[in-house]
């Protein structure tokens, strides 16, 4: 397991050379001096090119580009807040749910995201894949276990891997019965699309099993026209795709920021999946928002696009106990609210339409 190419000539890793590139400024360079030294940093010649760096706020430097800020841990972050050891029966493997696994098979990235959940556990400092030894036992669990109809590769990215180590493990994979689904989530697709070669998309279809692509991104800006194309080359060899995005403050948290992200994907045939929630990983306070408003957005979107364009809105339970969608919800029972009842003593709902205006639903007769 070791058919990685972490080298990209010019992507960008030490903070001395984001400066020189214009994209930090020299007075902060001695606070991300502190931050790269816990936290990688990687920002591929695409990232940087989309990055304004006349615009103090640039939401894809937000995304990419470290901060002082993330020098600060807030009570109730976490090195491992969405739980991954509490679930890992062996090596490389977090086994959540019945039906399905993760399976980390790398801990490096194209780029490294400010907000990562798992910023404790990639980068070029930690081990960069899973030895040989650990793979096999983790693929032995998989056996081992006839309930796993998914398995979702993600790391770190798993498209880092060369095309013909990706396609030895989706072979090794899909020669098992119960395996009927792989899931890959990645950023390569935006964050160096050059990486998604004829070979690798070939390395991605596999027989006896049926392929997903999950694309993280979360601002329109990082669709470009070559992201795009490497998707349509996935999708154009038969293998679906899905979206995932973080909402993130000062990235995509207004209502005509996310509809343009949620637009593009389904203009690209990528089927917006998941809005996560910011996770509570150490010194990512300044990126996440509240709750409250990340409902508000939701409710918000519902009104501007159509289903198609939805994403779910969940978060991940710190302490490893999955993920929940959290809303908003439209439907509620009427009698809690007394006027109602008086009213309509046979009503059991009300319902809240995109307008947010209120409907009486009958109970079923
Ligand atoms: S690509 Fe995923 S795993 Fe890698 S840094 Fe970004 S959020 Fe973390």
């Amino acid at each position: 397991m070791s058919k990685i190419n972490l080298k990209s000539a010019a992507t960008l890793r030490e903070p001395a050379e984001l400066v020189a590139h214009g994209l930090a400024s020299a007075a902060a360079l001695r606070d991300l001096e502190k931050v790269a030294a816990h936290y990688a940093v990687a920002v591929t010649p695409d990232i940087a090119a989309l990055v304004d760096p006349n615009d103090p706020d640039d939401p894809i430097a937000r995304q990419f580009i470290p901060s002082a800020e993330e020098l600060v841990t807030q009570p109730g972050e976490n090195p491992d807040p969405i739980g991954d050891h509490a679930h890992s029966p062996v090596a490389g493997i977090v086994h959540r749910y019945p039906d399905r696994v993760l399976f980390k098979l790398v801990h490096v990235c194209a780029v490294y995201c400010r907000f990562c959940f798992r910023r404790e556990m990639v980068g070029p400092g930690k081990a960069t894949s899973l030895p040989h030894a650990a793979y096999q036992a983790a693929l032995d669990y998989i056996r081992a276990h006839s309930e796993v109809w998914e398995v979702i590769l993600t790391g770190g990215d798993p498209l880092m891997l060369s095309p013909r180590r990706l396609a030895e493990i989706m072979a090794d994979l899909a020669a098992i019965d119960h395996v009927r689904i792989i899931r890959i989530h990645t950023r390569v697709p935006v964050a160096d699309p050059a990486r998604i070669s004829r070979e690798m998309v070939a390395a991605l279809r596999v027989k006896g099993a049926t392929t997903w692509v999950a694309l993280h991104a979360n601002h329109v800006r990082e669709l470009t026209d070559k992201a795009r194309a490497a998707c349509a080359d996935i999708i154009d060899a038969g293998i679906p795709m899905v979206s995932q995005s973080v909402l993130l403050r000062g990235v995509n948290d207004n209502a005509a920021t996310l509809e343009a992200l949620m637009r593009a994907f389904v203009e690209c045939r990528i089927k917006p999946y998941y809005l996560h929630h910011g996770d509570l990983a150490p010194g990512t306070a300044h990126l996440r928002t509240t709750l409250a408003h990340g409902q508000e957005l939701m409710r918000a979107l519902r009104g501007r696009v159509s289903g198609l364009c939805q994403p779910g809105y969940v978060l991940d339970i710190p302490g490893g106990h999955g993920k929940a969608p959290v809303g908003p919800n439209y439907l509620s029972q009427a009698n809690s609210f007394s006027e109602e009842r008086e009213q309509h003593a046979e009503t059991r709902y009300r319902v809240v339409d995109y307008c947010g205006d209120v409907h009486l639903y009958p109970p079923k007769p």
